[in-house]
C-alpha cells in the first residue's frame, strides 16, 4: 500500500495508533482504508470490493449496510440521546433490551447488567464474583480458572484471564490471581494415541486436580468461550462442557461463558452453551448484540448471582460499580432493533442452514499441502497452516504462512484474519449461499497463490 501525501493515508501514519498493529511497520505500509459497507461486503477507498468474512470482528450479524439501525440510532438519539441507570433512574432502551435478553437466554438467566465492551463486560464479572464473596463471608474464595488460547479482552483483568501470550508480553500480566488450563483443542493438545474421549477426561481431571490443589474455598470462577474465538477457533472435544459444568457445581465455583463471539446464532444454536450442553451462572454477551453497531455488552446472571450481589448492596448501601455509559439508550434501542431483525429474517436459523455447505467447503482444505486442520461449527471455522501436517509442525517465524495467505486472500477480495498460524472466518449471519460460495472460491485461489509462494 502507498503512502500519499496530504492524504488520510498520511495523516493515519502520521497521527494513529492502531490497536493489534506493529506500530513501526504501519509506518511503512500505511492503512487499509475501509470506505463503505453493502450487504456481508465492504469497500476500500480505491472502490476495491471485500466480502467481510470475519464480520468486522467477528460481529456484524446484519451485514454492513442495516439502515434499521440507523433509523432506530436516529430516532433513540431525537427522543432521549442520553441517560444513564445509576441510583435507580432507568430508561426504555435499556429495559426493554434487559427484559428481551432474559427472555432470549437460557432459563434461569433472568438479570442484566451492560457495560461498553466486552472487556468492561469480564471485568465486571470478576468484581461481581469478588463482590458476592466478600458479601457471602469467604473474602478467601477470589481465583479465577481460565484456558491457554482463550480470549476475554484486554483491560487489566479481563486481559488476564485472557491466554494469549501477546496480550500479556510486557503489559505485566496477568495481574490478578488465574490460573490457566490446558486448551481445549484436541488436534494440538492430545497426547499421541490419545481418544478424544481419554483427551476431555484429562481436562477435567486437570481442572479437579488444580481446584483441589489450590483449594475450592480459593476459586471463584471459571471462565471460558464454548467455541474458542480469538484463539484461533478452537470446537471444544466432546463432553468437555458438561464436564466443567459439573466440575464447578461440585466446588460451589461460578461457571461464566463468554459468549461475545458464540452469542446470537453464531455456533448454529441461539447460545454457545446451548450448543454444547450446559447452563452457566453467567453469560456474557456483545459484538452480535448490536452488530457492533454501536458498543455494547451485556452479563446476565442467575438468581443465586443477583441475589448474592443484591443482598451486599443492601448491607453496603450501594454497588459501587458502574460506566457513564452502562446501558446506553442509543445503544439499547440499536441492539433491540438488531435482535427483531435476527429473530425475524431467522438469521440464527441461517447460519444452522448455511453450516454444512460453509463447514464442509472449508473442510475440502484439510488436504492442501500448507494447511494442518480444519475447524469450526456453525458459521465460525478456522484453517491451521502447518509445514508438515504430519507432525503438526509450524512454520517459522510464527503466524508467517497465515499472514501471506491473509494478505492473498485480500488481492481476493475476501478479508479474512489470522491468530498465529489460523486464518479464522466469521462471516456476517446475513451471508447467502452464493456469498459461501464465493467466499470458499475466493479462499481457493489465495490458497493456490500461498502454495505458488511456498514454494
Ligand atoms: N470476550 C471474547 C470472547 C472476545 O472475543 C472479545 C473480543 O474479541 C472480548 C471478550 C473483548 O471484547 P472487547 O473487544 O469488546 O473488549
Amino acid at each position: 500500500m502507498n503512502q500519499r501525501p496530504n492524504s488520510l493515508h498520511a495523516s493515519d501514519i502520521a497521527h494513529s495508533m492502531h490497536p493489534y498493529t506493529n506500530m513501526r511497520a504501519h509506518e511503512e505500509k500505511g492503512p487499509m482504508i475501509i470506505t463503505r459497507g453493502d450487504g456481508a461486503r465492504v469497500f476500500d477507498d480505491q472502490g476495491k470490493e471485500y466480502i467481510e468474512a470475519l464480520a468486522g470482528l467477528w460481529s456484524v450479524a446484519v451485514g454492513f449496510s442495516e439502515t434499521r439501525l440507523a433509523d432506530a440510532a436516529y430516532e433513540q438519539l431525537k427522543k432521549l440521546p442520553y441517560y444513564h441507570s445509576f441510583a435507580h433512574k432507568a430508561h426504555e432502551p435499556s429495559i426493554r433490551l434487559a427484559e428481551k435478553l432474559a427472555e432470549m437466554t437460557p432459563e434461569g438467566l433472568n438479570r442484566v447488567f451492560f457495560t461498553n465492551s466486552g472487556s468492561e463486560a469480564n471485568d465486571t464479572v470478576i468484581k461481581m464474583a469478588w463482590f458476592l464473596n466478600n458479601g457471602l463471608g469467604r473474602p478467601e474464595k477470589k481465583k479465577f480458572l481460565a484456558r491457554n488460547k482463550g480470549y476475554h479482552g484486554i483491560t487489566i483483568a479481563s486481559g488476564s484471564l485472557t491466554g494469549l501470550p501477546s496480550n500479556h508480553k510486557d503489559f505485566d500480566l496477568p495481574a490478578i490471581p488465574v490460573t490457566h488450563l490446558t486448551t481445549p483443542h484436541y488436534w494440538r493438545c492430545a497426547n499421541e494415541g490419545e481418544s478424544e474421549v481419554a483427551f476431555t477426561a484429562r481436562l477435567l481431571k486437570e481442572l479437579e486436580d488444580t481446584i483441589l490443589a489450590e483449594g475450592p474455598e480459593t476459586i471463584a470462577g471459571f471462565i471460558g468461550e464454548p467455541v474458542m474465538g480469538a484463539g484461533g477457533v478452537m470446537t471444544p472435544p466432546v463432553g468437555y462442557w458438561p464436564g466443567v459444568a459439573e466440575i464447578c457445581a461440585k466446588y460451589d465455583i461460578l461457571l461464566v461463558a463468554d459468549e461475545v463471539i458464540n452469542g446470537f446464532g453464531r455456533t448454529g444454536a441461539p447460545f454457545g452453551c446451548q450448543k454444547y450442553g450446559f447452563t452457566p451462572d453467567i453469560l456474557v454477551t456483545s459484538k452480535q448484540l448490536t452488530s457492533s453497531y454501536m458498543p455494547l455488552a451485556a452479563i446476565v446472571v442467575n438468581d443465586k448471582v443477583y441475589n448474592a450481589i443484591a443482598d451486599n448492596t443492601a448491607k453496603l448501601g450501594t454497588f459501587g460499580h458502574g460506566f457513564t455509559g452502562s446501558g446506553h439508550p442509543v445503544a439499547c434501542a440499536v441492539g433491540l432493533e438488531n435482535l427483531a431483525i435476527i429473530e425475524e429474517n431467522d438469521l440464527m436459523g441461517n447460519a444452522a442452514r448455511l453450516e454444512p455447505m460453509f463447514q464442509d467447503g472449508l473442510r475440502k482444505f484439510a488436504d492442501h499441502p500448507l494447511v494442518g486442520e480444519v475447524r469450526g461449527v456453525g458459521l465460525i471455522a478456522g484453517v491451521e497452516m502447518t509445514k508438515d501436517r504430519a507432525t503438526k509442525t509450524a512454520f517459522e517465524p510464527a503466524g508467517a504462512m497465515a499472514t501471506k495467505v491473509v494478505a492473498l486472500c485480500a488481492e481476493e477480495g475476501l478479508i479474512v484474519r489470522n491468530v498465529y498460524e489460523t486464518v479464522a472466518f466469521c462471516p456476517p449471519l446475513i451471508v447467502t449461499e452464493d456469498d459461501v460460495a464465493e467466499i470458499l472460491a475466493r479462499f481457493g485461489r489465495a490458497m493456490d497463490k500461498a502454495l505458488d509462494w511456498a514454494k
